[in-house]
């Protein structure tokens, strides 16, 4: 199975929906939320992501950002103030689904390296995108979406059980 059958595989396992090749990922309409540079909406409330390419074509990077959005963040997204509270969970998640590589050309995260500095993720060396990652894995399990090294969901399941690993 590929990186978005296992990617649909956890939000399943999480209570939610991920569906590729949606027809209707352009509505942002009844608590639906449109992703400004990737095309998908989100249901946060549901638990849905909506991605308009198939999932032979669509990029890993976007669609692991829109499933941290669902369940890596206790806020739906047009309300949350910031979304580095789950870069750690993505960096995880990627690598689990073996496309680390493919996630982070796929981004332009502009990450704050020093004071008033950031740089994009993909121009940063070897070593300080490790520190980078060591940083928000540290913030992911402050958060709550990273237990003992793996990305879960912080979303509370009807029955309770709502920390599941990948
Ligand atoms: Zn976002």
């Amino acid at each position: 199975m590929g990186w978005a059958g296992k990617l649909s595989e956890a939000v399943v396992s999480w209570g939610g929906v991920l569906r590729f090749g949606a027809s209707t990922a352009n509505d942002d309409v009844d608590g639906w939320e449109l992703s400004p540079f990737t095309a998908a909406r989100v249901h946060w409330r549901r638990k849905q992501i909506e991605v308009l390419a198939p999932a032979e074509t669509a990029k890993p990077g976007d669609v692991i950002h829109e499933v941290g959005h669902v369940f890596a963040a206790r806020r739906r997204p047009h309300v949350l103030e910031d979304e580095s509270v789950f870069l750690g969970w993505e960096i995880l998640i990627a690598k689990l689904l073996g496309v680390l590589d493919r996630w982070r050309d796929g981004n332009d995260y502009q990450i704050d390296t020093k004071p008033g500095y950031f740089e994009d993720i993909r121009h940063l060396s070897a070593a300080k995108f490790s520190s980078v990652a060591r940083a928000a894995i540290a913030r992911g399990a402050t958060y709550g979406n990273i237990v003992r090294m793996q990305p879960v969901s912080v979303r509370r399941r009807a029955h309770g059980q709502h920390r599941r690993s990948l």
